[in-house]
């Protein structure tokens, strides 16, 4: 079922991944989240199928646990297989990733092994801007370039680490090592929100027995099983709901 305000005339962004819809109310918006993938800052393209609806379930599901320990995001509810009601917020122009696991770019930054764990977490700080390629930044850029203020970067910071512990023991609970992810906030009449989705889009979860990877580096590394993957994130995430 399509809610009634999914048409034409209320898309306010067409995303890589979802489109966001307004709605009757000025202060909530509708997320809709689209099969497509990218990867490389867009050079690579596809599509996963239902990698819409279970981004939902799970972006759903993980917003709901965090509200639930007191952590303020713009989740309202999920209103079908690949919606979600949400607080408007004018998004903070900082891509927040953390990590507990050496992958990635910070694997070739600091010449790491892939899978070493990290004595604590990092907070790195990039710039959302597609066109640039998101490059990464530090405070004094933020400070300097005025895409926030030191008050702003405070609470997205504090956060950001709790939220990381509470992440990292709802991933593990299920199987799943919490490797890197990327936070979005949000400024809102309530104050600063979590915003955007936390789903295998924009985390790296690892089986924590087997190893295997059930994310997008899928997508990105052409290991096949890529519906299967999300799929299996999805069904273990929705088992931890009483
Ligand atoms: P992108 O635009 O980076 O390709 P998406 O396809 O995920 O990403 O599109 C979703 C867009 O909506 C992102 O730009 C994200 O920052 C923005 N967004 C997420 N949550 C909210 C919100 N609550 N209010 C306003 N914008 C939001
Ligand atoms: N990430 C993301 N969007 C971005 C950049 C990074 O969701 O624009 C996520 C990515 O999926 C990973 C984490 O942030 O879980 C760290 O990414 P990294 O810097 O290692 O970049 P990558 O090697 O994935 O390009």
């Amino acid at each position: 079922m399509t809610h009634p305000d999914i048409k034409a005339e209320n898309k306010l962004h067409e995303g890589k991944a979802k489109v966001i819809f307004s709605t009757g109310d000025p202060a909530l918006l509708i997320q809709y989240f689209k099969d497509d993938a990218t990867a490389f800052n867009g050079k690579k393209k596809g599509t996963i199928e239902d990698k819409g609806v279970f981004n939902n379930e799970i972006s759903s599901h993980v917003f709901g646990m965090l509200e639930s320990r007191g952590v303020k995001t713009h989740f309202v509810r999920r209103l079908s297989e690949r919606e979600m009601l949400v607080k408007k917020v004018e998004i903070v122009p900082v891509e927040v990733v953390v990590r507990n696991v050496v992958a990635g770019s910070l694997a070739k930054r600091m010449g790491a092994p892939t899978g070493q764990k990290l004595s604590e977490p990092i907070i790195e700080l990039y710039y959302k801007d597609d066109a640039l390629g998101d490059p990464m930044i530090n405070r004094w850029h933020i400070r300097a370039f005025s895409l926030g203020t030191d008050e702003e970067m405070d609470v997205i910071e504090k956060q950001a680490l709790i939220i990381n512990t509470l992440l990292v023991e709802f991933f593990g609970g299920i199987g799943l090592t919490l490797v890197d992810y990327k936070l979005e906030f949000g400024r809102s009449p309530e104050g600063i929100l979590l915003a955007d989705e936390i789903s295998p889009d924009g985390c790296r979860l690892w089986d924590t027995n087997s190893g295997e990877i059930l994310d997008k580096d899928r997508f990105r590394q052409d290991l096949g099983n890529l519906t299967q993957s999300y799929q299996e994130v999805s069904r273990r995430v929705s088992s931890t709901v009483k």
